[in-house]
């Protein structure tokens, strides 16, 4: 079976791989049927980044169940988002609701991940999952599944940086700091479904202000200033240090930063200034698993549309061309085997 690699800057090769098996009973073996990049993967494939060299590529993807283990809560056909983290879902910080941080698996531990790459990656023609009941979660029947792929991470990112905050501090004004790609405009997505007030969205990369606006932002096509206002919620998914400085000073006394990370250095950060005025900070790789329900519940009802992030779609054997390109978020299909969903 094969498994896409990234060799290096726009470089990308299936290789072959052994055919996964069942190791343990809640194992379960699935067949990636839409499967996309995160917004670290294009940044990895355009380059540079500190993860060039050659791994195994993709985190992200909507799968069909081909095998499951008999203590695995799934059938076979069944249609399913794989959740990047690799977790246990029984250890003490997965009972807390932080699979992300499983005591379990080391640091890092996912799929298609450039620091762990023993899980393999979910750009692959069969993936063994772990922990299968905790990792897996069902698609309702009759979802366009093709723009959801990013659930697995990148949406409920999105969900995250924004939905928790706007459930505090009802129809708060957001400032979402674009960049990275995909997870800044779920963002804006998520504010708009969830009531948020002003939604502003710095960039300058005109297609996706363009996206931005159709999400219910309003654009604004310029480099992050030093400050753009006073938010209750900022989320920097810039990939830019000025930008998340910008974030930084324009959050409003006790308000809330996040940041989605991808710095890749160490980064200055206006301390007297989140001093002064009290500023909650907080950056991580996501949550994932805790928020895949409650992003797909918004998807379902349909008051988000992820397909206006989806960048193309394309047959799943041409992923090292397609992906070789680095578009922000294509999703490679192709028509599950057992099931009857589409
Ligand atoms: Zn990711
Ligand atoms: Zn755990």
């Amino acid at each position: 079976m094969r498994q896409l690699w990234f060799l290096g800057a726009d470089a990308l090769e299936w290789r072959d791989a052994p055919e996964p098996r069942i190791l343990h009973p809640e194992d379960a073996i699935v067949r990636p049927i839409a499967a996309t990049t995160c917004d670290l993967d294009v940044r990895m494939i355009r380059g540079p980044s500190p993860f060039d060299r050659p791994c195994a590529l993709g985190h992200e993807a909507i799968a069909e169940i081909v095998e499951a283990g008999p203590g695995a809560r799934f059938h076979i056909g069944q249609i399913v988002v794989v959740s990047w983290h690799i977790s246990c879902g029984y250890c003490h910080r997965c009972g807390r609701g932080k699979p992300n941080t499983c005591a379990h698996y080391p640091r890092g531990a996912a799929f298609g991940s450039p620091v762990s790459d023993t899980f393999g990656c979910l750009f692959a023609d069969l993936v063994r999952v772990p922990h299968a009941n905790a990792s897996l979660v069902p698609v309702p029947p009759g979802a366009d599944f093709v723009h959801w792929a990013s659930l697995s991470d990148n949406i409920p990112f999105g969900y995250e940086m924004t939905v928790p905050h706007l459930q505090i501090t009802p129809g708060a004004d957001v400032l979402i700091m674009g960049g990275c790609g995909s997870v800044a405009l779920y963002a804006v997505g998520f504010a708009r479904a969830a009531g948020a007030g002003r939604i502003d969205y710095i960039d300058t990369d005109r297609p996706r202000l363009e996206i931005a606006q159709k999400l219910g932002a309003n654009s604004i096509e310029q480099a992050p200033p030093r400050r753009a206002g006073s938010y209750a919620i900022t989320v920097d998914a810039s990939m830019d240090a000025d930008a998340l400085r910008c974030a930084i000073r324009s959050t409003e006394p006790e308000g809330q930063c996040s940041s989605v990370g991808c710095h890749f250095g160490d980064v200055e950060m206006p301390m007297m200034d989140m001093y002064i005025r009290g500023i909650h900070f907080y950056t991580g790789r996501g949550q994932g698993r805790p928020n895949i329900e409650k992003a797909m519940a918004y998807l379902d009802a349909k008051r988000l549309d992820a397909s206006l992030v989806t960048s193309m779609v394309a047959p799943f054997d041409d992923a090292p061309d397609v992906l070789a390109s680095a578009p922000m978020k294509a999703v490679l299909i192709r028509e599950p085997i057992h099931s009857s969903y589409r």
